[in-house]
């Protein structure tokens, strides 16, 4: 570790929300483990922290499978410095409605989203016990709340809000805290590749998202990133376990 200054762990890192966040979190002063599922995928994020002249490595490894988000962990905290910010953003969706959804496409958003999150959560909370300091964020969505043919994903979005608010209660005696966002329409590969499946153009889905926001405009990744950005900094010391809808309104 070099000097004072903190790592961040950002998993599904290699694009989308969570190379802003990554990204953010580097222009914020901290060193930045970027984990996706393949360590030469993430490439592309170290090359744009390191020019901005912050420091990353990349961690190739499937979060929803322990012995891959234990060594993650370990290696970033062994390159960088302790981990002591958590970011659980990796996903996938994998839609249907319900009477055709299979047991693997239940399984697989369930491991990733959730298992993952306990997995890496589990794994990175030593530094931060230790320190007496650590932040996690995890990634829910404005599905938690109910939506058409995502009955997985909006499970496993709806779980990480729960755990997000057991973790909030056994770790805020070390001086960690643990928040959510959940985001509404974002424009990423995910949303690009949810239109493919539903057979619209991407424009078309924009346009429709937009339709029933209050901000008239989509998400866009630093949206996401601004509002992590703000629970793991220091001034937000005081505010845990809550969730927050970053959604251009009320509900996305
Ligand atoms: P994305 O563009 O698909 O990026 C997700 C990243 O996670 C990909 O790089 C993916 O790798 C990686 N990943 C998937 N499974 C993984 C695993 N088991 N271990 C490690 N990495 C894994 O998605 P995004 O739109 O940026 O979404 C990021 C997060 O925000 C997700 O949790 C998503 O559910 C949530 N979210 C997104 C929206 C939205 O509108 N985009 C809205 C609400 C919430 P591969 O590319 O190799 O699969």
């Amino acid at each position: 570790m070099t000097g004072t200054q903190r790592t961040a762990i950002v998993t599904g890192a290699a694009r989308g929300i969570g190379a802003a966040i990554a990204l953010r979190l580097a222009r914020d002063g901290f060193a930045v483990g970027i984990v996706d599922l393949h360590a030469d995928q993430c490439a592309q994020t170290v090359a744009a922290i390191e020019e901005i002249g912050g420091r990353a490595v990349a961690a190739g490894a499937d979060v929803s499978r322990p012995d891959q988000a234990a060594d993650a962990v370990e290696h970033i905290n062994d390159q960088l410095g302790g981990a002591l910010v958590l970011i659980n953003n990796a996903g996938v969706t994998r839609d249907n409605l319900l009477f055709k959804m299979t047991d693997d496409d239940w399984d697989s958003v369930m491991e990733v989203h959730l298992r993952g999150s306990f997995l890496m959560a589990r794994a990175a909370q030593r530094c931060m016990v230790d320190a007496g300091w650590g932040r996690i964020v995890n990634i829910s969505s404005t599905s938690a709340l109910g939506s058409r043919g995502q009955v997985n994903y909006s499970a496993a979005k709806a779980g990480l809000q729960g755990f997000t608010k057991s973790l909030s209660v056994e770790l805020g005696k070390f001086g960690i805290t643990a928040n959510a966002v959940a985001p509404g329409f974002v424009v990423t590969d995910m949303t690009r590749a949810s239109a493919e499946r539903i057979g619209i153009s991407f424009e078309e889905q924009v346009e429709k998202a937009v339709a029933r926001l209050a901000v008239g405009r989509p998400g866009r990744p630093e949206d996401v990133a601004n509002a992590v950005s703000y629970f793991v900094s220091d001034e937000a010391e005081f505010v845990s376990g809550q969730v927050l809808y970053v959604a251009g309104g009320p509900r996305g």
